[in-house]
């Protein structure tokens, strides 16, 4: 069975326009771009295009390459002291003359929608509720919509890098998924893929996933992207696997869409915490005015 990121993901934005507007939520994106990457601009212009069709407001901050850090962190600054900013995303990359760790690192917590600070990813690591990376929760919420059981699987991931598959493994982790991650550095790489119960690949090394490395009716989840003549390519073999997978994702249409939604979902989650915190203020002046 195919595991439909992009109807999953078109399903969603309907849920998610729909409590936008009957709850009145406000929201405002920032997005902010350094320079002139073109795959960056075709990111934002996906990002941009769920967030309208939801009624999510998005302000960008398109910058010159030369930009100083100081500058770069000023404009966050401001941005996480605006009361009307919901998020921010800082697209990756951005040029090498800035410090990325520590620019991504200095977006208030409760606005880091990509959930890469490190107040975020520690809370990860602690298992405790967190803003999970927009790719990372993706996945798992196809699992969960698949009603695919993560608890007691054997969860294999190939890669670790800091975007897709080391925060995936924690996630995973958390969820009660006995854990193995592989690299470019593991020795046979299929007698491992072999075992997975929940495969999933997040390298970016076109078809590296062939039919022999995957277990009949293992679920099978593409991240890798690559692109090969001109074509985007994933890490999975489809045409060879998915007659041998209980569920697979296609690539595209699979974990990208996923993605996209997944951007919507942490801040809806973010405003209505804001709400929350609004909400216990003013009661709270209120009971002392009562006092
Ligand atoms: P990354 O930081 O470059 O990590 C890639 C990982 O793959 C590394 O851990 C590397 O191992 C491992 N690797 C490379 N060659 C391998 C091999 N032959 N066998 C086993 N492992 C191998 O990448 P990332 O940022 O995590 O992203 C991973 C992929 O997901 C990329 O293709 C990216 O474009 C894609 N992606 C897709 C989405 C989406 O929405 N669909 C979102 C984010 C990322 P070492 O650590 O040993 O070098």
């Amino acid at each position: 069975m195919i595991l439909d990121g992009k109807k999953i993901k078109n399903d969603l934005l309907e849920n998610f326009k729909e409590k936008i507007k009957t709850e009145k939520l406000y929201i405002k994106l920032a997005i902010i771009l350094v320079g002139n990457n073109e795959a960056s601009k075709i990111y934002i212009k996906n990002k941009e295009k769920a967030c309208d069709y939801v009624g999510i407001k998005v302000e960008k901050y398109l910058l010159e390459e030369n930009i100083t850090e100081n500058d770069l962190l000023k404009l966050i600054d401001k941005l996480n002291n605006d009361t009307n900013t919901t998020g921010i995303i800082l697209q990756s990359p951005i040029p090498s003359h800035l410090d990325f760790d520590k620019c991504s690192n200095y977006i208030q917590a409760s606005k880091d929608v990509d959930g890469f600070t490190k107040e975020n990813i520690y809370k990860l690591y602690l298992g405790k509720k967190t803003i999970l990376p927009c790719t990372v929760k993706g996945i798992i919420k196809l699992l969960e919509i698949y009603n695919i059981p993560i608890e007691g699987s054997n969860a294999v991931i190939v890669g670790r890098g800091n975007i897709v598959g080391h925060p995936l493994s924690l996630a995973l982790l958390n969820k009660n998924a006995t854990v193995t991650v592989a690299h470019s550095k593991t020795k046979n790489l299929k007698n491992i893929t072999r075992n997975a119960d929940i495969l999933i690949s997040a390298t970016g090394k076109p078809h590296l996933i062939q039919k022999d490395y995957v277990k009949k009716d293992a679920v099978v989840i593409d991240v890798g992207v690559s692109r090969v003549n001109g074509k985007i390519v994933g890490d999975i073999d489809f045409r060879e696997i998915v007659d041998i997978a209980s569920f697979i994702t296609p690539n595209p249409g699979g974990i990208g869409p996923m993605t996209v939604a997944m951007i919507i979902d942490n801040l809806i989650e973010m405003e209505e915490r804001k709400r929350k915190v609004e909400n216990k203020n003013i009661n709270f002046a209120h009971d002392k005015n009562r006092q």
